[in-house]
């Protein structure tokens, strides 16, 4: 059973006596900053000179400084600029400015676990990654609740890292829902496989092919829509309330019928054997290496594939109906804040 850990397991004093610097205001930069304020810790918000969010975190009432003047004064500094900037912003800004001593903190382990971030010894590096995204920390914090977090020590190199990743744990509401214990390797590699094989790549790649099989059977794309993506939200809502037997019970006897007979016929044993060739490639590094490569030569491959996703006829379907659906809450513009993680 895996260890876990809840608020009264942890002691707030230790990240309140710390000076904190939160680099990067985007998804879990912004959560980060304003729960840890709110918690009564010492925090500044560090960004690069001319940052389109120096005047928003501003305006939340946090200090802001420089990236390099907010990594000198910090006893913690929290790296949470997107995973492809983040080796480029060590380098450049954090190492050559951090103190003696002070404590690296990330939200997902992959610089680490993939060596782009080798810090020097010295140094804690610790992780509490949120199981959600930075919006939603944020909110269940104002609600008095908080997302489960994860929490992995690298380098314990003061005696004291796990003390302090479970105390920042605690300042960011995560240990309200849970604390998982668990390692760097362990997190990165299972965050990414989730992603890739069902959450993300997997999810989306169902969609579209059931959108793509029953608009090439000639039914309206209007109605494919609702049935392989809208309703989708409904039966994740079942799952994640009481698991798939949860979503079983609540479809009907027909469509109970239907998952087992065809479910096996559509995601067929081919597909397991799939997915461990992906976290194969998570885990040798491929994965990794393909990403940063790719970004470092300007993200080329990122582009094509990002626009071929965006010009699936699924997209342009959605985006009419969505104008006509009053109780879809979210705005198609929401998602050029930030990413889901
Ligand atoms: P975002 O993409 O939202 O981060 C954007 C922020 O990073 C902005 O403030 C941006 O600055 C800054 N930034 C981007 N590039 C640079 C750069 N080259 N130099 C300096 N600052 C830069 O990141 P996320 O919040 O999505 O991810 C942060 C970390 O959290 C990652 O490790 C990620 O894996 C992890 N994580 C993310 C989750 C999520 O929900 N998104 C969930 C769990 C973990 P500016 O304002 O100037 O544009
Ligand atoms: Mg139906
Ligand atoms: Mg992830």
């Amino acid at each position: 059973m895996a260890e876990l850990y809840y608020d009264d397991d942890a002691d707030l004093s230790i990240i309140a006596s710390k000076k904190v610097a939160v680099i990067g205001y985007g998804s879990q930069g912004h959560a980060h900053a304003l729960n840890l304020r709110d918690s009564g810790v010492d925090v500044t918000v560090g960004l690069r000179e001319g940052s389109r969010s120096w005047a928003k975190a501003e305006e939340q009432g946090l200090k802001v400084a420089g990236i390099d003047e907010a990594v000198a004064a910090a006893d913690v500094v929290v790296i949470l600029a997107p995973d492809q900037a983040q080796r480029s912003i060590y380098a450049e800004h954090i190492a050559p400015n951090l103190k003696d001593g002070a404590a690296l903190l990330f939200a997902h382990g992959f610089n680490i676990r993939f060596g782009y971030i080798d810090p020097a010894p010295g140094h804690d590096v610790v992780m509490v990654a949120p199981k959600g995204p930075g919006h939603l920390v944020r909110r269940e914090y104002e609600a008095g609740r908080g997302v489960p977090v994860i929490v992995a020590v690298e380098r314990d190199e003061s005696g004291q890292a796990w003390e302090l990743a479970l105390s920042y744990a605690k300042a960011i509401g995560g240990l309200r829902a849970a604390g998982i214990k668990t390692t760097f390797t362990e997190e990165t590699e299972t965050d990414l496989f989730g992603e890739q094989a069902v959450l993300c790549g997997g999810a989306s790649q169902l969609v579209q092919y059931g959108f793509e099989t029953l608009t090439e059977a000639g039914y309206q794309p209007e109605v494919a829509y609702f049935e392989v993506l809208h309703e989708l939200k409904l039966i994740v809502d079942l799952m994640y309330e009481g698991g798939i037997a949860k979503q079983r019970w609540s479809v009907s006897d027909t469509a109970e019928y239907g998952d087992y007979v065809s479910g096996p016929r559509v995601i067929t044993p081919e597909v397991k054997e799939n997915m461990k060739a992906v976290l194969g490639d998570i885990q040798s590094g491929a994965f990794a290496e393909r990403f940063i490569n790719d970004q470092d030569a300007g993200a080329p491959e990122f582009a094509e594939l990002r626009a071929k996703g965006e010009a699936h006829p699924i997209e342009a379907t959605g985006r009419e109906l969505r104008k006509l659906f009053a109780w879809v809450e979210t705005k198609d513009s929401d998602y050029t804040e930030g990413s889901a993680g």
